[in-house]
């Protein structure tokens, strides 16, 4: 039998869907503009993609984060949606240890993460290396 409750949690969910789906298509067309950064191999620049959203989790989200079942990419800790590939499942919120950033490398030498990511999704929708672009090079070349 469905539940009041339920049918109510269904459209809470319908509707955050739909807030997250124009969020993702609003980025998409922003980041439309710019070409990524030049990565030769798939695995490398998958690898290069979460490394950025850990970092940002590191660094800005007070090392909380949603992590993606598909593409194993870090969202914003408020998301419950994967801003970067199209999964809609929701997601699951993360805590890492204040460490992350200096056990990094270490963390992703040991995973599979890259390569399941690249498995399941192909090609992000949003790329985090054009979206948070500006914390690696603040100082914009001029060309
Ligand atoms: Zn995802």
């Amino acid at each position: 039998m469905i539940s009041l409750q339920s049918i109510k949690k269904e459209c809470q969910r319908t509707q955050a869907l739909e807030q997250h789906r124009d969020k993702q298509a609003r980025l998409v067309a922003s980041l439309l503009a710019s070409s990524p950064p030049e990565v030769e191999d798939d695995r490398a620049r998958r690898e290069a993609q979460i490394v950025v959203t850990l970092l940002r989790a590191a660094r800005e989200w007070g090392h909380r984060g949603v992590e993606c079942s598909n593409c194993r990419l870090i969202s914003p800790p408020d998301l419950e949606f994967c801003l970067y590939c199209d999964n809609e499942e929701q997601v699951s919120l993360i805590t890492y240890s204040t460490d992350l950033e200096r056990t990094l490398s270490h963390r992703l030498r040991n995973s599979a993460a890259p390569d399941q990511s690249i498995r399941r999704v192909k090609r992000l929708l949003v790329d985090p290396l054009l979206l948070y672009s500006d914390e690696s090079s603040s100082e914009k070349k001029e060309s």
